[in-house]
């Protein structure tokens, strides 16, 4: 996320939490001709891998038509999950592509698709922001960034374009830029951060797995009164 972004003042807190293990587990490559939009498991080690660059013939391998169908689909995926940014590599597509935007609160509804980008310069004004990812559900960080930057990329036409980006979405793409290098959000804090922020995820998950059950109970009974 990346995907989801709050703002909010640096945590204070000061207990330490035993880190969530990540199983090495490895998963065999997405078979190119099965392929469909699904996101990569975190401990999948392909999120930790820098990509190469995209080229258009590439598509062709994973049954997608052009440009414009990629990224119609990584949208659709990144709106199932509420994200408002998401990398191709997320979903296992193993070249230099990223969306971003398409939410209302950011940047009026701003929808980029940028296929091989290079950030030309930040600025040195840096900000505080809590960013989340897709590939990481409900796990939370504070990271320092720069705030703006300028950013050259290929659009989903295949023509060459600039970006100047402030506020969330210079955040969002420059998040989702770390992605092409294998770079993930949480390689970008302390331990002791990351250790807190992955005991509140868990938290987190746990009542959102409870809310679902209490939610399939409660239409079990309704179906049942009906
Ligand atoms: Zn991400």
């Amino acid at each position: 996320m990346s995907d989801k972004i709050e703002v909010t003042k640096e945590d204070t807190k000061a207990e330490v939490a035993p880190a969530v293990e990540e199983k090495a587990e490895i998963r065999k490559g997405v078979n190119p001709k099965t392929f469909h939009y699904e996101l990569l498991p975190p401990n999948d080690p392909r999120v930790r891998v820098p990509v190469a660059p995209f080229k258009d013939h590439m598509l062709e391998e994973y049954g997608i038509k052009d440009r414009k169908e990629l990224v119609s689909g990584m949208f659709e995926l990144m709106h199932k999950y509420g994200g408002i940014g998401l990398s191709a590599i997320q979903v296992g597509l193993p070249f230099n592509m990223f969306v971003a935007g398409d939410h209302k609160s950011v940047e009026n509804g701003l929808k980029l698709a940028m296929f091989n980008p290079v950030i030309m310069s930040s600025s040195k004004e840096e900000v505080l922001m809590k960013e989340g990812c897709l590939t990481f559900p409900f796990l939370f960080v504070s990271i320092t960034r720069p705030r703006k930057c300028l950013m050259k990329y290929e659009d989903e036409n295949g023509d060459l374009k600039e970006a100047q980006l402030d506020g969330m979405m210079s955040r969002v793409c420059q998040h989702e830029y770390d992605h092409q290098a294998g770079i993930l959000m949480v390689q970008k804090v302390s331990k002791m951060k990351l250790d807190m922020a992955y005991k509140k995820a868990e938290k987190e998950m746990d009542k959102w797995k409870r809310y679902q059950k209490a939610l399939k109970a409660a239409q079990k009974k309704s179906v049942i009164k009906n």
